[in-house]
């Protein structure tokens, strides 16, 4: 049982880890993938019982992840030097597995922005071209497994911010069903959808990362009490068919190519990659039929009414006397008020954006009407699995990494989620995964399936990425 041939250079050990980061992230031109390093992480309780499945492997955490030890600054300004007084959930339990947390990943300021340019300390940059964004918002956790610091790291999902920077970085990035991991220390955003999620430097290392914090947690009341499947262990069974004398480890699966997710105007180059990558799923054994989710053109307006709307109530908290950092002023009021000032262009838009949207008058106009597609789209998903496609198969964004600042209107950058936001708002796990190159940048192919079905889709995902090979990085 061998991982994939084509598997790209990574760091697997704490040495690596440093001896990569010193190359790629410091001075003029480095990637800033870190706001935070650790040079003294150990593995907790090294040498005392059985092997754990993460000793020793070096891991990032985004910055909206709370640690113990280290700042979590959610890239804000109002969080510069916050040290939380407890620990995520997710954070815990990869210490537990003997994974060791080398720092802290860049990202836009409290997740909202798609490049990682809304980050307050500065823009990370794709390690495959500097000149270009890494996507976001979990930017920084993205370019430190794409520049081979880290096998694994955490980010998180609202609306694609694992997905989409893993498309643009060439790297795996899944997001789980919603509540399969506690969003415990997890700062909130949009708590409806709200994921932490895993970024890989193979489909493997993804689902090692998962295994180690999926789960129930007391902590989240919205967290999954259902059974953890065996992650590793459908990965492997992928290498192990897939290899062997079975020549159609997919026989019998279902994928389903949304008709809506390769519309007309998208990238011809793009849309090939996607091609190429369901002729391999066919090649191995599954059928690829052609179906629709009819309410997909509802998925951005809906996103981009409630995500604000609860962002807007989830960052109240940032006043200057519980959190964040206070402004000095002579009175309550001007001290909110230069307090709440620190918030950077697109936070403060989404804070009007959302207390707009919820406001006496406009709640039933907006609002409800997001709440309603939302279900809409829900309810399109829920069809298809249960008419028996597996597995839908789609671009992960439409378009590959831009060039930094080049991504100005913020209507533009929030198109650019119309192929994420969907399984947010349903709460159904994807993952990203490298399907080839447009000009030599990665190409993303999104795989989504039903509620709970993480190991199908992590297996087939592994037999995808097998069948590719080298295909997915040309
Ligand atoms: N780009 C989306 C937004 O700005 C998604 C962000 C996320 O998933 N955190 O809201």
């Amino acid at each position: 049982m061998n991982p994939p041939s084509h598997q790209p250079a990574v760091a697997r050990t704490v040495a690596d880890a440093w001896a990569r980061f010193d190359v790629v992230h410091a001075g003029p031109g480095g990637l800033n993938a870190f706001l935070a390093q650790d040079r003294s992480a150990r593995a907790l309780g090294t040498g005392e019982g059985p092997p754990r499945p993460l000793d020793g492997v070096p891991v990032a955490i985004k910055d909206n992840l709370a640690t113990l030890g280290l700042p979590t600054t959610c890239g804000s300004r109002l969080l510069e030097g916050y040290v939380s007084p407890y620990e995520a959930t997710a954070v815990r339990r990869l210490r537990e597995a003997g994974a060791v947390i080398v720092g802290k990943t860049n990202l836009d300021e409290f997740g909202m922005g798609s490049t990682t340019e809304f980050s307050a300390f500065g823009p990370t940059r794709n390690p495959l071209d500097r000149e270009r964004v890494p996507g976001g918002s979990s930017g920084g956790s993205a370019a430190a497994v794409a520049a081979g610091v880290v096998p694994v790291a955490l980010g998180s999902e609202t609306g694609g911010s694992v997905r989409q920077p893993a498309a643009w970085c060439g790297v795996v990035g899944l997001k789980p069903t919603y509540g399969r991991v506690s969003r415990y220390g997890l700062v909130a955003y949009a708590s409806s959808l709200d994921h932490v999620g895993v970024f890989g430097a193979t489909v493997a290392d993804a689902a090692r990362g998962l295994q180690a914090i999926a789960g129930e947690d007391p902590a989240d009341a919205t967290s999954l009490t259902t059974p953890v499947a065996d992650y590793p262990a459908a990965v492997a069974s992928a290498w192990a068919t897939s290899g062997g004398s079975d020549q159609a480890p997919l026989a019998g699966v279902v994928v389903g190519r949304p008709r809506e997710y390769f519309p007309e105007g998208l990238d011809p180059r793009l849309a090939d990659c996607c091609e190429r990558a369901l002729a391999r799923l066919r090649d191995l054994g599954a059928t690829v039929r052609d179906v629709t989710l009819p309410h997909t053109a509802l998925a951005i307006p809906a996103y981009y009414i409630i995500a604000p709307a609860e962002a807007s109530s989830n960052l109240a908290r940032y006043d200057g006397v519980r959190y964040g950092r206070r402004a000095p002023a002579e009175a309550l009021r001007p001290m909110y008020e230069r307090t709440r000032a620190q918030f950077g262009p697109e936070v403060t838009r989404r804070i009007l954006l959302g207390t707009y949207v919820l406001s006496a008058g406009y709640y039933d106009a907006y609002y409800r009407q997001a709440q309603r597609a939302r279900a809409a789209i829900a309810s399109d998903f829920a069809r298809l699995f249960a008419q028996g496609v597996q597995l839908l198969f789609t671009p992960t964004a439409p378009t590959t990494a831009p060039r930094l600042g080049a991504l100005t209107d913020p209507y533009s950058m929030y198109l650019g989620d119309c192929f994420t936001v969907p399984a947010n708002l349903a709460g159904i796990p994807a993952v990203s995964l490298p399907v080839g190159r447009v000009e030599g940048l990665p190409v993303g192919g999104q795989l989504m399936a039903a509620h709970g079905e993480e190991a199908r889709l992590l297996r087939i995902a592994a037999c995808l990425e097998r069948a590719l090979g080298a295909e997915a990085h040309q």
